[in-house]
């Protein structure tokens, strides 16, 4: 399986013309021999769709009902097929953290499957977790997958993406020992297959960067990466899709 690396822009940058510039350039560097996904603001989906050769588009989140009376909501059937938005972030500790619970997210990933869009599920404990132990954070995130996954049976056979983000290490600089993530990931694959979700991929996200890309995927249960705010910075993300080319 090729590794797969998105790029999660959050809110940056500040005008459609340098997203879709960024984007040209990522776009260039893409091969065959890997899957790269760029995840830009709503407003520039479209603008940075046009120019995508090589890279899939992304959405960063999405309102899991059709269209309808939903102020400020972006429905599942706005990004697809009136853009070419192919994946969707769900459930990023960003949006956790502004009031996004397990089960908006369940219905999330439930309509993203419905709506043939490859879900991307972020879970990941928070740091005073993690200090009670490693077996602790896999508690946590396990129970996060249960609930977030809660709707998800009904669509078993389609692919899952999973991305293990210790919250802690998201933005700070700082990530997680590859050892561990490679760890937790192999922890997710079991629960998900032990409940028949096949074909589950597992990236890691939390501070990756040219200088630790490799050591991470040198890990064989980690698929790939979800990068921030690396993938804004074109020399960075440049060397992240290198080491991810299998
Ligand atoms: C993220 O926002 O998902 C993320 C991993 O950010 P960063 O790479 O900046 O830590």
């Amino acid at each position: 399986m090729k590794r797969l690396i998105v790029a999660n822009w959050k809110a940056n940058p500040d005008a459609p013309g340098r997203a879709e510039l960024l984007a040209r350039k990522i776009d260039y560097l893409v091969s065959k021999k890997v899957d790269v996904v760029i995840a830009p603001p709503f407003p520039f989906l479209e603008r940075v769709g046009r120019v995508l050769k090589h890279a899939k588009l992304g959405a960063q989140s999405m309102f899991w009902e059709d269209i309808g009376p939903w102020t400020g909501e972006v429905s599942w059937h706005q990004l697809r097929p009136h853009l070419k938005v192919q994946y969707v972030i769900i459930g990023h500790s960003e949006r956790r953290s502004l009031g996004e619970t397990d089960e908006m997210i369940a219905k999330k990933v439930k309509a993203a499957h419905y709506a043939g869009l490859k879900a991307i599920l972020c879970v990941g404990e928070p740091k005073k977790i993690r200090s009670r132990g490693f077996n602790a954070a896999v508690g946590y995130v396990e129970n996060q997958l249960k609930r977030d996954l809660a709707y998800a049976r009904p669509f078993a056979n389609y692919p899952f993406i999973i991305a293990y983000e210790p919250i802690w290490a998201i933005g700070s600089g700082k990530a997680d020992d590859p050892k561990e993530s490679a760890e937790m990931a192999r922890r997710i694959k079991k629960w998900c297959a032990a409940r028949s979700f096949k074909r589950t991929q597992v990236l890691y996200g939390g501070s990756v960067k040219a200088a630790n890309a490799r050591a991470f995927f040198a890990e064989k249960d980690i698929d790939g990466a979800l990068v921030g705010g690396a993938s804004l910075v074109l020399k960075e993300f440049a060397a992240i899709i290198r080491a991810a080319v299998r």
